[in-house]
């Protein structure tokens, strides 16, 4: 790493013990950008680096609810606000045991230059909370969602902060946290939200997005080397929504997803994972994936307990969570054949695992490029809340696309013009890196 940004780094390290997810993306993108330092020294001299690595507002609150046995629960809730320069604070909530404020500040520092790259006016932030909602009733769902917007709603806003889903939140929470915003401020503010269901406010394409459009960027990957979808037998990591998609897009465009996992293990179906059985399962019964391959019969079988990652493949799509591919995965998955990597979670290769990549040659498309499509997509809801409007499936998939595709371009271009070829890592670092950098210049000491 350049000198100056190894002293920023390790004051970062010092300011926010213990938070290692952090930790590690700041690294990631510190590692990335010492050439663009050379040619900009303006952004040296106004300490661009060191603000973007300090969140402008962190919000901490406790989330009080009460379950089915009428006992009171405490959770915690995060928004970290962390990067206004582009827009108002654009990203999601997260509902899991394990957030805590390191995970929640490494989904705001990501979405920061992960918006900046969709060329789209939307900050970075993030939220959550350590809340289970894993065999809970619906009941108590709403009442947790409930409960968390009676802090968040002062917080948030159209033009402010605009939180949407991510793990352990989907349409149904956003609904609820929708229906208590709206009845606690009396305003039908629909752009205050977004992965809203169809009939309050939400925009075609949106469910789909992140999946769609990681497909579509390691579609462009793969011609980018001459090649195509068409016949390669693909591993997508999780079930839930992003696996989901990434499933029936890729199965659209010729390719033959044969395995994907939940927390319980993973399922192996060669003859081509069944894309509605799975949306019965996961979504509609919220169940397991053992109950899949029982029902799914013929050749597809359950493996409990172990990683996705021993299936080879030849394009792997980790759609699950953070640091789920370890060096030793990537190692198992290059000898296997892997040529082309799209992350459609956020940071699910640890840094030994890129490098693997990397140094095979196979095109590794990180989260911030290749998962775009969801929080582009988002913001397309807003421009669509905005102008009281509504767009066809069609039209919307055809935008998502384009926004993909131009990622994919401009990743390409930029770590071209830095000397660093078919790496889409420093790409996707820089050209989001400047863009709001170049801002947070324009608007000065803020
Ligand atoms: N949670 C998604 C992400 O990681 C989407 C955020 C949004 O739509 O605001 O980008």
């Amino acid at each position: 790493m350049h000198e100056k940004l190894s002293a920023i780094y390790d004051n970062v390290l010092r300011r926010n013990p213990g938070e290692i997810e952090f930790h590690q993306a700041v690294r990631e993108v510190l590692e990335s950008i010492g050439p663009v330092l050379g040619k900009h020294p303006e952004y040296a001299e106004s300490k661009i680096i060191e603000r973007i690595c300090e969140p402008e507002r962190q919000i901490i609150f406790r989330v009080p609810w009460e379950d089915d046995q009428g006992e009171v629960q405490i959770n915690r809730g995060f928004r970290v606000e962390f990067n206004s320069a582009l827009g108002p604070y654009k990203g999601g909530l997260r509902f899991h045991p394990s957030v805590y404020l390191g995970i929640v500040k490494f989904l705001g520092f990501e979405q920061i230059f992960k918006n900046g790259l969709t060329g789209l006016p939307i900050g970075g932030g993030k939220g959550g909370s350590d809340f289970d909602p894993k065999g809970r009733s619906e009941r108590e769902v709403m009442r947790f969602c409930q409960s968390f917007m009676t802090e968040l709603y002062r917080h948030i806003g159209e033009y402010t902060d605009v939180p949407a889903g991510d793990i352990g939140v989907g349409q149904r929470e956003v609904g609820f946290l929708f229906g208590q915003y709206k009845r606690i401020t009396n305003r039908y503010e629909s752009g205050v939200i977004t992965g809203k269901g169809l009939s309050y406010g939400g925009a075609q394409v949106r469910t789909e997005a992140t999946g769609y459009g990681c497909t579509f960027f390691v579609e462009e990957m793969l011609k980018a080397r001459g090649t195509s979808f068409d016949g390669k037998r693909v591993v997508v990591s999780g079930a839930g929504n992003v696996a989901i998609y990434t499933i029936e897009k890729v199965a659209q465009l010729g390719g033959v997803v044969v395995a994907c996992s939940d927390s319980s293990g993973y399922v192996l179906d060669e003859g081509g994972i069944d894309v509605a059985l799975l949306k019965q399962v996961k979504q509609v019964e919220r169940g397991r994936l053992d109950s899949y391959a029982k029902r799914r019969g013929g050749e597809a079988v359950f493996v409990p307990g172990r990683s996705v990652w021993e299936v080879s493949c030849e394009v792997a799509m980790p759609s699950a969570t953070q640091n789920e591919i370890t060096g030793r995965d990537a190692e198992t998955l290059v000898r296997g054949g892997c040529v082309a990597v799209g992350e459609g979670a956020n940071m699910p290769t640890t840094p030994e695992g890129v490098r693997v990549f990397q140094e095979a040659g196979v095109a590794f498309g990180p989260g911030k490029a290749a998962n775009a499509g969801g929080v582009a997509t988002s913001a397309l809801e807003m421009q669509q809340n905005a102008s009281r409007d509504s767009w066809s499936f069609e039209y919307s998939e055809q935008r998502l696309r384009d926004i993909m595709t131009d990622i994919h371009t401009r990743c390409l271009a930029t770590a071209d013009e830095y000397g660093m070829p078919g790496d889409y890592v420093a790409g996707a670092n820089i050209d989001g890196f400047r863009r709001v950098a170049d801002a947070m210049l324009a608007l000065g000491l803020v």
